[in-house]
């Protein structure tokens, strides 16, 4: 009789454990906040595991910046939507069956309803990946099944964006944090003779240093861009860009929208960077072991 007592006690304890470990959520950690945006209020969450609730605090904070501030640049309201949720992890990985990605590290992602940050790639003061996938919700949606050719831009554009919001004074940023998109972009990465043009999506030859290759050359790509233009004719060029149908999205028109606010030999500027063939007129090393620590907020001033 006491050995099935025994017995008994530890079933039950067994059936009071399991469904707690198999039900329990990993990410229970949440806080939630209510972000007042153009056309209405935004619920935002922000799910994470572990002792990382100023962590939590500070992705919430940039968030709630970065959308307020993009409003205003860009002159279009976020998309409508009741919810926005962050989920944090670990890992990243592209989930899609269907595409060639499936199962390759990501590191952020913005599909399926969420947002997805790992910790590691985005640390406190580093709002890089968190503001390249924020800038998403602006530019992606249209331009998500467009062109392979200029899907280049758009990943550069939301890269950059926060860069060319803070030096117009929409975005405020520490210079830690300012810092941080430079490096996270790879900024002194050096690209090689033969590294291929952006016109092709090589993120597809399922090579992940390839892939980093392509996200360090778009941000590039934008920031000469945004030299030649100049801060406010950058600006110019990005609502131009969101106002444009998927129809004319193409690189012909890319520079045509360019030629109008400044006429210049685009095709060489951007010879190897965009346009397959040597690098012409901006060397692969140009920014190689720049200083953009302290300087360089206004060396892309100087320049624009
Ligand atoms: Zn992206």
């Amino acid at each position: 009789m006491r050995h099935l007592i025994k017995i008994l006690i530890i079933f039950l304890v067994i059936l009071f454990f399991v469904p707690v470990f198999v039900f329990s959520d990993p990410y229970l950690n949440k806080i939630t906040k209510t972000i007042k945006l153009k056309d209405g209020e935004l619920k935002y969450y922000i799910t994470y595991k572990g002792n990382r609730d100023k962590w939590a605090e500070y992705i919430m904070q940039k968030s709630r910046d970065f959308l307020i501030a993009a409003e205003d640049y860009l002159g279009l309201n976020f998309p409508k939507m009741d919810v926005c949720q962050i989920k944090a992890r670990d890992k990243i990985y592209y989930n899609d069956p269907d595409s060639k990605l499936q199962g390759i590290r990501i590191g952020g992602s913005n599909f399926a309803g969420y947002i997805g940050i790992e910790y590691d790639l985005s640390k406190m003061y580093n709002p890089a990946l968190l503001f390249h996938e924020l800038g998403h919700y602006w530019f992606g949606q249209i331009y998500l099944y467009g062109e392979e050719e200029t899907t280049c831009l758009i990943e550069g554009v939301v890269s950059f964006l926060p860069v060319a919001m803070a030096n117009l004074n929409f975005l405020t940023l520490d210079e830690k944090e300012y810092y941080s998109l430079f490096q996270h972009w790879g900024i002194s990465w050096v690209e090689h003779a033969d590294d291929p043009a952006l016109q092709t999506d090589f993120r597809w030859q399922n090579n992940e240093e390839r892939r980093s290759v392509y996200y360090l050359k778009t941000f590039k790509l934008q920031y000469y861009i945004y030299k030649e233009l100049g801060k406010e004719k950058y600006k110019e060029f990005l609502i131009e860009t969101l106002a444009t149908s998927e129809s004319e999205d193409n690189i012909d028109e890319i520079i045509i929208r360019l030629n109008k606010l400044k006429k210049t030999k685009w095709r060489k500027l951007l010879s190897g960077w965009l346009f397959p063939g040597k690098y012409k007129e901006v060397s692969p090393s140009s920014l190689y072991n720049r200083n953009i620590k302290g300087s360089n907020k206004d060396n892309a001033k100087n320049n624009s």
